[in-house]
């Protein structure tokens, strides 16, 4: 698997994966497979829709200009449109911040058979929120184990979760920031704040050490995606999710063909009676 799939807690270094593997492919041969998961890709989001048994919950977490709008645009642009939804979670309001911080995020979790898509989520608030010391420690520290609990109601209400942590150097990253600043068509995505941020570099490792570690499960898998090359952070996003749902292939296609043969079985009544009626 291209992307590291963390599925337990455990103790993560981030400087254990090289933000630059591309697995020894070439852009174009990345291309060619990406286009071929893709293709599975909505074929098993299909699925998951007409059996209406699971929805699928994904988020990216990562640093300014680790890829978080470009993976979405690239590979949840593979799925039908039409059953995802995307949140993007900003500083919060007023009236959030008069919630618990798991209020707006379980407000824009998916329904049965959708694909919901978080850019950024409720870890900010154990990575920025801890950082910036937003909060009390005691606070950010009893978040972790709220989202493992929260995470295991979404699983027991049939939400498949996975969860992208998008890897990049700082060398890439002081290049992208430049890039924006160069080129007037992506200044827009450019905050002086990311500058600001980047100086927090080393705090925010160890932020995401403990989120990825305190937080990784079976049901609830992290996976450490190398995302210095573009098309290799975005095939490996493709390729984790397609191994995600791969495993309800068959219980989905029971699914579908039990409801079909019942459809049928209504058709065939419903015409009985019309001719005799
Ligand atoms: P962007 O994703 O570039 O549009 O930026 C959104 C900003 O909102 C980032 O600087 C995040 O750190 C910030 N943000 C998101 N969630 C929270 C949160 N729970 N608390 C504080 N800041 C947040
Ligand atoms: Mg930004």
């Amino acid at each position: 698997m291209y992307a590291k799939r963390l599925d337990k807690p455990g103790k993560v270094k981030l400087s254990d994966y090289d933000p630059g593997e591309h697995a020894k492919l070439k852009k174009e041969q990345g291309e060619e497979k990406l286009a071929e998961l893709g293709a599975e890709l909505a074929a098993l989001q299909e699925l998951m829709y007409g059996a209406g048994q699971h929805a699928l919950l994904v988020v990216f977490q990562g640093r300014d200009t680790s890829g978080k709008d470009g993976v979405i645009n690239k590979v949840i642009g593979l799925m039908n449109t039409m059953g995802c939804s995307v949140s993007s979670f900003k500083v919060p309001t007023e009236l959030e911040r008069d919630h618990d911080f798991l209020w707006r995020i379980h407000a824009r979790t998916p329904a049965k058979g959708e694909v919901g898509v978080f850019n950024r989520s409720h870890y900010e608030d154990v990575l920025v929120v801890r950082v910036h010391n937003l909060m009390p420690e005691s606070v950010w520290r009893a978040r972790y184990a709220h989202i493992v609990h929260f995470e295991e109601l979404l699983r027991d209400a049939g939400v498949i979760i996975a969860k992208f942590y998008l890897h990049i150097s700082k060398d890439e990253q002081e290049k992208r920031l430049l890039a924006r600043e160069a080129e007037p068509k992506k200044a827009w995505k450019l905050s002086p704040g990311d500058w600001k941020e980047r100086g927090y570099w080393d705090d925010y490792t160890q932020a995401y050490e403990d989120a990825l570690g305190k937080c990784a499960a079976p049901h609830a898998p992290w996976f450490i995606v190398p995302s210095d090359h573009k098309w290799f952070r975005n095939l490996a996003v493709a390729e984790a999710l397609v191994e995600t749902l791969r495993p309800y292939r068959a219980e989905w296609e029971a699914r579908l063909a039990a409801v079909g043969a019942e459809q049928k079985t209504a058709l065939q009544k419903m015409r009985s009676e019309a001719a005799s009626g």
